[in-house]
């Protein structure tokens, strides 16, 4: 499967180094910072450092060792964050892809949204 991977996106610049970030973890393979723009009170973006366009790009063509790098960031996170359900009161993980996932950015991210009930899944159809 190819996915076009575009190395101006803002996810590769802050992973090149270019742009500021507010860091929580990171390790070999994945980077977790805060979300510029929450929509909850923790919101926290976890990014493989390779060069995946998508959740499909990454799960389809990672090697495992990026994956359990990525899922074990995500982790740390939330358990750093007091949302993990062993001592706090649970987050929402969500992703968005492409055209009908309304992605913005166009390298993988996991979004992990905590801090407060969230709501509906989504909004109705109409
Ligand atoms: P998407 O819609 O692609 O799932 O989400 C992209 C997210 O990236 C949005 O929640 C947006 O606020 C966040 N974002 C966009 N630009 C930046 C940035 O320069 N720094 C940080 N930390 N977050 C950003």
């Amino acid at each position: 499967m190819a996915f076009a991977y575009d190395d101006s996106n803002i996810f590769a610049r802050i992973l090149r180094g270019e742009i500021p970030n507010d860091t929580v973890a990171e390790n070999d393979h994945a980077l977790a910072f805060r979300d510029i723009s929450p929509k909850a009170p923790c919101h926290i973006l976890v990014i493989p450092k390779g060069k995946y366009v998508s959740f499909d790009d990454f799960a389809a063509n990672a090697s495992e060792a990026e994956i359990a790098g990525f899922m074990r960031l995500c982790a740390q996170v939330c358990t750093q964050e007091g949302i993990g359900l062993e001592q706090g009161q649970g987050f929402r993980a969500i992703t968005n892809a492409g055209t009908h996932g309304v992605q913005e950015v166009p390298h993988f991210h996991l979004h992990i949204l905590g801090g407060a009930v969230m709501g509906p899944m989504i909004g109705a159809r109409g």
